[in-house]
């Protein structure tokens, strides 16, 4: 049985819901760079929301109703307020947010439909470090786009200087404020969201977030000091599609199932780069040993 399969791929899609009892689906599967999403936007709608569309398709056909989906915190866009809770409004800067919004809302229209389904759209904030031992780590294809990565391949010689999209942001250094999350609390989020699909049916949308913001030059800052050594910079001009500050209200999720992020942006930055020291070049060398 083929374990791989394209999410437009329907045919595909079906022989797997087909092949096997699932009752619960947790979907990634998407891109998921800004400034890429500019350039591509066509390819976005297509992975993002066909893909998104064939699976639901499929799902109803096969009776597989609960799902976690990977939303973002894009939806926002350029909004003033910090933090941002779930009901704050959708404004969609780019092409990437704009696929993830109207995954939500093709996911809303599909509990109105089908009220059997039970979907928790978890609205990431921006993921970033590695797991603990070192060996599951980020390993992007081609030139980073996200800025952690570029950081770490700055720091290995990979890269020569990082790029700093805009120092004249509204911020207090003037460069982008995200509320960076580590990837092992995105991992525990998605675990106790499984575990709590079955509490209502329809679609429920919680953040993913820290509730802490750090401009770049913050997060170089600390990265920095997980490398021991300085990483080579330069201020260019604003990326197309970014906003200055997204911070996530992380009290839904609080609230409704008693858990919050635990590791801070010191461990996220020591993760990332033990990751990135034990694999200089990523997975090339081979696959992850656990
Ligand atoms: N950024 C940067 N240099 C890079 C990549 C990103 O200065 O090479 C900035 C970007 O402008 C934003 C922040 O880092 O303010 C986070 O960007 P990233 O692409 O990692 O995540 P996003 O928030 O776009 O999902």
């Amino acid at each position: 049985m083929k374990r791989q399969a394209d999410l437009r791929d329907r045919a595909a899609l079906d022989a797997v819901f087909a092949a096997h009892e699932i009752d619960s689906v947790i979907h990634f599967a998407a891109k998921k760079a800004v400034g890429e999403s500019t350039r591509i936007p066509l390819e976005y709608y297509d992975i993002n929301v066909t893909g998104t569309v064939n699976l639901l398709l499929a799902m109803t056909r096969h009776g597989a109703r609960r799902v976690v989906f990977s939303s973002s915190c894009s939806i926002y866009g350029e909004t003033p307020k910090v933090p941002l809770d779930e009901d704050d409004p959708a404004a969609p800067a780019n092409p990437y947010a704009r696929t993830k919004y109207l995954c939500e809302q093709l996911l809303a229209d599909a509990c109105a439909r089908y009220p059997e389904l039970s979907v928790i759209a978890l609205r990431y904030f921006n993921p970033i470090g590695a797991h603990p031992s070192g060996e599951i780590g980020e390993d992007p294809t081609g030139v980073p786009n996200n800025v952690l990565p570029y950081m770490a391949q700055v720091a290995v010689g990979r890269l020569t200087e990082l790029p700093v999209f805009g120092d004249d942001y509204p911020t207090p250094d003037g460069t982008g404020v995200r509320d960076y999350i580590h990837v092992s609390d995105v991992a525990d989020g998605h675990r106790v969201a499984l575990d709590h699909l079955d509490d209502e049916q329809g679609l429920r949308v919680f953040n993913l977030g820290t509730g802490t913001g750090a401009s770049v030059l913050e997060l170089l800052a600390e990265f920095t000091k997980a490398v021991g050594t300085p990483i080579p910079y330069r201020i260019q001009a604003r990326r197309a599609g970014d906003v200055p500050t997204l911070i996530a209200d992380p009290g839904r999720v609080e609230r409704a199932w008693g858990w919050r992020t635990t590791r801070d942006l010191t461990a996220m930055c020591a993760d990332a780069w033990r990751f990135q020291r034990l694999h200089p070049n990523g997975y090339s060398s081979g696959p992850p040993t656990v």
